[in-house]
């Protein structure tokens, strides 16, 4: 059962972790009171792994709601939040406008180019406008890095971050967590190597700050000119062929070469670049029975992964996509006072 406050934005509320404590000590019972310290989520670099998990367990609730033959809880009724895109999406816009919906909250789509931003008129001139139409929350996309945290010093509404150029997109990094805690248990432990483009990708910063703080050891993998110089500050490892840790790992999450952000040409060739980094249906077939695959999306098939991924059986693109509207409604609830009733 789901509740909603209209107390503060953030509440305490009690979280029970299926994943076990620092210490090693596993107790499933125990409960402890978090607090998400921001009243926006712009960022994973600003939660802690309590509030990562706070968010992931109330998603594990939202996740039985999708499941249900009627979808639909009155959690977020009477509320309304826009989604701000500044940049093409396709999955992301969807799956916050869903999330919305079956939380029974409205929700409305501001598209760039029919806009009066194409008159010129500014980020914070049209958040402020929107606003004041009386939004409780603002969604954005914006090809420039920070522009979710700029909007979010100059507006009363909360703020979701759903990608600022090769900066953060925490959705993404928080379903793809649920998705492997679905799959694995817990990310404790876990070895996760992300494979291609990590410069221009702001998946691989959220994903890499996101499965770290639930203590998985991350490895990254890519062409040179695809690997920012200074990644082993973060903790993680650095490879630059993949067959030599390609079966050393749980999780092979593999990102799409981002050809929009990237000005100079990082590798020779497509075909190149598929048969040192793709995962081709040989590498495939040569994967450990229980590694998982995981993509954000939208694919570049033949590029960073053959078809045949489409069909095997431990790739969890679509119920990564699934998850995330889950996730997404836990963020839109508990961003908007939701008091969710957390259970393991
Ligand atoms: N990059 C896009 C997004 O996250 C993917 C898509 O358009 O399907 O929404
Ligand atoms: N959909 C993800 C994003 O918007 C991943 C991608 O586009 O490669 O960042």
């Amino acid at each position: 059962m789901v509740q909603c406050g209209h107390g503060p934005r953030f509440r305490v509320h009690e979280v029970r972790s299926p994943e076990p404590a620092k210490s090693g000590v596993q107790n499933p019972e125990s409960r402890v009171k978090v607090k998400l310290r921001s009243r926006h989520l712009l960022g994973i670099e600003d939660l802690d792994r309590s509030e990562i998990l706070t968010i992931l367990d109330q998603a594990r609730t939202f996740r039985e709601v999708l499941d249900r033959p009627i979808p639909i809880v009155p959690a977020l009724r009477g509320r309304t939040v826009v989604n701000l895109f500044f940049e093409a999406s396709t999955r992301t816009t969807t799956s916050f406008s869903l999330a919305a919906s079956r939380l029974s909250c409205g929700c409305v789509n501001f598209s760039k180019a029919t806009s009066a931003v194409s008159k010129g008129e500014t980020l914070l001139d049209t958040a402020r406008n929107i606003e004041a139409m009386g939004v409780d929350g603002i969604i954005i996309r914006h090809a420039s890095p920070g522009a979710p945290h700029f909007l979010s010093r100059h507006v009363k509404a909360f703020v979701v971050n759903a990608g600022d150029g090769a900066h953060e997109h925490p959705t993404q990094a928080l379903l793809d967590a649920f998705t492997l805690r679905e799959k694995l248990g817990s990310l404790d432990g876990k070895r996760v190597l992300m494979v291609g483009d990590i410069t221009h990708s702001r998946v691989a910063r959220s994903n890499l700050l996101c499965f770290s703080k639930l203590g998985a050891r991350v490895a990254v993998c890519g062409p040179p000119t695809m690997i920012p110089p200074d990644i082993e500050q973060y903790g993680c490892e650095v490879f630059y062929r993949l067959d030599r840790i390609l079966d050393e790992v749980d999780v092979v999450n593999m990102l799409r070469v981002q050809q929009e952000r990237i000005t100079s040409s990082s590798f020779p060739t497509v075909r190149e670049y598929r048969a040192f980094y793709g995962l081709t249906a040989e590498r495939l077939r040569n994967l450990a029975p229980e590694v998982v695959v995981t993509h954000p999306g939208p694919v570049n098939w033949g590029v960073e992964m053959d078809f045949d991924v489409a069909e095997f059986s431990r790739a969890l693109v679509l119920p990564q996509v699934t998850n995330g509207v889950a996730v997404r409604m836990a963020v839109l609830f508990l961003l908007a006072g939701g008091e969710g009733e957390v259970r393991s």
